[in-house]
């Protein structure tokens, strides 16, 4: 059985919590696309970690932990992530990555940094991890692919090629130091040796799985609306984040993916410009930053502020939909527990007309919040293991947007921690 979990808005909006709960019944743990670019934050026996690369599924010992080809692998990356674990006790996790994965590389992230620079106040709020850069040389096809470490004369070769591409950017639009080929050429082979242990032929590996009826979750980053196809363009990141793309970025037929839990903020937040119709700024937006999330709404990976908003039923049922979800689980209902009455947008007004399907990106920058008003539950909810047993005003609440997201709302997640769950 293949399960994928995904987000439904545009990231943080708890998935690494709930693939963390979800895991225990696995097998395998897959990470399908992106990079180190965003940050899971899982909390269990071991403590607090923020994973951005490895699968969240490295804190059981019985599960296997898969990078797959679609993912953008950064290798000393995933070997100092493997080595915290390994310095706050957690035991060495069993990891495989695929053979097919493209190798982040130095140049890279040099690329997006200067590329953020050139932008200044106009870029588009890159983690410069190397995502788009990376993503552009793999379509483009002067990625290398893991398996091609390991051909020390063509590697040379190719190196030397792709340098002589990088170099005129790097000389002539940034105004940077070049690269050079022979260090380059030296740091993947050292590459190769760090990422040796782990190389896997990983299609083949999971149709053999799947012949043994092993449990495999399928681990999406970010979430629909960073999608680059189907999210807010060009806001969005570099690899598909929808659950389809899980059976190309990690080798299984399309049909395999029988389960689709999409994770559903019941808030909104963003991280980076872009239109966000249901936004709150000032002290209203500076209250739910701070009791939000666990410890405030600052993105796991960058420390920035995130934006904040209502919960936007319009953008997130067009979530569910892209990604085909077949449940949602409802996560940081906690956090709401303050308020005295929680806006709902449930319509956008776009030139005077409303509507309720989420529109290309230029008509969303002209997007105007149409709001309904539920009443708040006043109480502190984190503990509670029983649906029937929340606040009614709260019920309501959960209700409300599942009538809204037209998807069942199985799980709602009422706190940080692995076991603060209510299944429905
Ligand atoms: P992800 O990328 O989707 O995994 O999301 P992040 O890890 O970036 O952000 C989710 C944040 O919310 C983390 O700090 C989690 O520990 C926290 N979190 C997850 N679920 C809940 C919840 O139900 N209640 C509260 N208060 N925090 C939660």
């Amino acid at each position: 059985m293949v399960r994928a979990i995904v987000g439904a808005n545009c990231g943080d909006e708890g998935k690494g919590k709930i693939t963390d709960m979800l895991a225990k019944e696995s097998d395998i743990v897959i990470r399908f696309q992106g990079g180190s670019n965003a940050g899971h934050t899982i909390i269990n026996n071991y403590g607090k970690f923020a994973l951005h690369l490895l699968p969240s599924g490295v804190f059981y010992g019985h599960i296997t932990n898969i990078i797959g080809n679609g993912v953008a692998l950064n290798i000393p990356y995933l070997l100092e992530e493997l080595k915290s674990l390994e310095d706050r006790g957690v035991p060495a996790p069993h990891i495989l990555v695929s053979d097919r994965a493209q190798i982040m590389m130095p140049y890279h992230i040099l690329q997006d940094t200067y590329e953020e620079a050139r932008l200044a106040g106009k870029s588009f709020g890159s983690t410069k991890s190397g995502i788009a850069p990376f993503y552009s040389d793999k379509y483009a096809k002067i990625g290398f692919q893991v398996s091609e470490l390991y051909d020390k004369e063509a590697l040379k070769e190719k190196v030397e090629r792709v340098c002589e591409i990088k170099n005129v950017l790097f000389e002539h639009l940034y105004h940077k130091p070049l690269i050079d080929p022979e260090e380059l050429y030296e740091t993947l082979l050292s590459y190769a040796d760090m990422v040796k242990p782990y190389i896997c032929d990983v299609s083949a590996y999971l149709h053999q799985a799947m012949k043994e009826g092993k449990n495999i979750l399928l681990e999406g980053q970010l979430g629909s609306l960073k999608d680059p196809d189907h999210g807010i363009y060009p806001m969005v990141t570099s690899s598909s984040t929808l659950a389809a793309y899980g059976a190309i970025g990690a080798g299984i037929p399309p049909y395999e993916i029988r389960q689709i839990t999409a994770v559903v903020k019941a808030y909104s937040s963003a991280v980076g410009a872009g239109a966000f119709v249901s936004e709150i700024f000032g002290d209203e937006a500076d209250e739910l930053r701070r009791r939000g999330g666990d410890g405030g709404e600052f993105g796991a990976t960058t420390g920035r502020p995130r934006r904040m908003g209502w919960f936007d039923a319009v953008a997130s049922r067009y979530g569910c939909r892209i990604q085909g979800a077949t449940e949602a689980a409802l996560t940081v209902l906690d956090v709401l527990g303050y308020l005295d009455e929680l806006p709902v947008c449930v319509g956008y007004e776009i030139d005077g007309q409303v509507t309720r399907d989420f529109p290309t990106t230029d008509k969303l920058n002209r997007a105007v919040p149409v709001y309904e008003k539920l009443p708040g539950w006043k109480c502190d909810i984190r503990g509670i293991r029983r649906y029937e047993e929340l606040p009614e005003n709260c019920r309501r609440y959960v209700e409300f947007i599942e009538k809204e997201l037209e998807v069942p709302v199985t799980m709602v997640s009422n706190g940080p921690g692995r076991d603060d769950i209510i299944m429905r």
